[in-house]
C-alpha cells in the first residue's frame, strides 16, 4: 500500500512544479495530436460519389442523395456528424484515399457542439450521375466512372461505358456510336448501360 502513495506524492509533486497535464480548454485553445479523429470532411476535388463510404459506416451516419430529373440527375454525399462514432472507417477504406486529396479525411476539429443537427453535417457538392442509356437506372457517378477508367489505362477501351463515358468527358463522343448503324457497330452494346442492360443486350442477341 506505501508504494502507490509515494507514487501519487510525486504526481502531485511533479503537477505543482510543470503544472495540470490536462489542457485548459475552454478557457485555452486546445491543439489535439497529430493523428486525432476529429470532424470528418469531404473534399470535392478528391470525392468521386462512389458511395463507399456510406457502406462501411457502422453508424449509418452516411447517406448519399440521388436526384434524377428530366432536366439533370446528381449525388449528393452527406455525412451526420451527430451520428458519427468518429470511427475512421469511411477515411482509411474510401476509394480515393491514396490520391491527393482523397475523398474524405479526419480533420483535427473537435468543437463541433450545436443547437440544430440539420448544420451538423459535412457535404459535398452535386455530382453529376451517369444514367443506363437503355433503362434510365443509375449506373454510378461520371467522375467515379472517370476514376475507374483513369486507374485502368487502355484496359478502358475495352468497355463501351468506361470508353464512351471518357470520350464524352473529353467532349467528342456526343451522338458518335449511337447514329452508328446497328449491325455494323452492334448499336445495342456501344451504348452507356447498366450492367443489366449490358447482359440483356449480350445475351438477347447472339
Ligand atoms: S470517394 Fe471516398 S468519400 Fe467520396 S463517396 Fe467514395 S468512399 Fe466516400
Ligand atoms: S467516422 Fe465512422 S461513424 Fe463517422 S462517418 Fe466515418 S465511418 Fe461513419
Amino acid at each position: 500500500m506505501r508504494l502507490p502513495k509515494i507514487r501519487e506524492l510525486v504526481e502531485a509533486i511533479t503537477a505543482l512544479v510543470k503544472g495540470p497535464y490536462t489542457s485548459r480548454f475552454p478557457y485555452a485553445p486546445h491543439e489535439p495530436a497529430k493523428r486525432f479523429r476529429g470532424k470528418p470532411e469531404y473534399s470535392n476535388e478528391g470525392c468521386i460519389a462512389c458511395a463507399a463510404c456510406a457502406l462501411v459506416c457502422p453508424a449509418r451516419a452516411i447517406e448519399f442523395r440521388d436526384a434524377v430529373t428530366k432536366e439533370k440527375a446528381t449525388r449528393k454525399m452527406v455525412l451526420h456528424l451527430d451520428e458519427c462514432h468518429y470511427c475512421g472507417q469511411c477515411s482509411a477504406l474510401c476509394t480515393t484515399r491514396d490520391d491527393n486529396p482523397p475523398g474524405i479525411r479526419h480533420t483535427t476539429k473537435f468543437d463541433l457542439a450545436g443547437f440544430d443537427r440539420r448544420e451538423m453535417v459535412s457535404t459535398t457538392d452535386e455530382k453529376e450521375l451517369a444514367l443506363c442509356e437503355s433503362c434510365g437506372d443509375v449506373i454510378a457517378a461520371k467522375a467515379h466512372l472517370d476514376w475507374v477508367a483513369r486507374k485502368l489505362g487502355p484496359l478502358a477501351f475495352s468497355n463501351p461505358t468506361l470508353f464512351l463515358s471518357s470520350l464524352e468527358e473529353m467532349g467528342i463522343a456526343e451522338g458518335l456510336a449511337r447514329t452508328a448503324r446497328d449491325y455494323a457497330l452492334r448499336s445495342d452494346r456501344i451504348k452507356i448501360l447498366c450492367a443489366k442492360c449490358k447482359r440483356k443486350a449480350t445475351l438477347e442477341r447472339y
